[in-house]
């Protein structure tokens, strides 16, 4: 699966392949030359809508991608270039804060995370996903909903980017 390096206006992209399970470094406050470093040095392909910082790692050898348009087009394109498929299993996702490995925590487990969420969350839910790095703590909640819609809605796209 590839892993990526993802440029700092582009957050909405770097949430998506994070969801899709894709090693994605994001950071908001990066700049062009660190961003350039990490992927060169992690083998991750650059993605960015900055045609300066494209060319730049062309030249540096590093793969990339210039991705322009509005954020469903970008996950399209970027999707469909590296054969992503559009749905979300929250057992291979990353942390979309982080980028760090999520744990799925059930039954018994969910004790480890009792003093992390709101008590009739805990109560309510009966799975949920601790990250190994930030400890954020992730459930299927009213957002769960808003990601399988937007998924779907990526899917329909894709299929019309394919057809033409
Ligand atoms: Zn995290």
């Amino acid at each position: 699966m590839s892993s990526f390096a993802v440029d700092a206006m582009l957050g909405k992209l770097a949430l998506w392949l994070r969801l899709t399970g894709h090693d994605t470094f994001y950071e908001a406050d990066v700049d062009d030359d660190e961003l350039l470093k990490i992927a060169n040095s992690e083998k991750r392909i650059l993605l960015t809508s900055d045609a300066n910082l494209h060319r730049h790692a062309v030249e540096s050898d590093i793969r990339g991608m210039l991705v322009r348009g509005s954020v469903d087009e970008v996950v399209v394109d970027v999707f469909v270039e590296f054969g992503i498929t559009p749905t979300v299993d929250p057992t291979k996702s990353r942390c979309s804060k982080c980028n760090g490995e999520l744990i799925q925590l059930a039954g018994t487990e969910k004790e480890r995370i009792r003093d992390l969420v709101h008590k009739k969350t805990y109560d309510y839910y009966e799975k949920f996903w601790l990250c190994k790095d930030c400890q954020s703590v992730f459930f299927q909640g009213g957002y769960w909903r808003n990601i399988l819609e937007y998924m779907e809605k990526i899917e329909v796209l894709m299929r019309e980017r394919m057809d033409k």
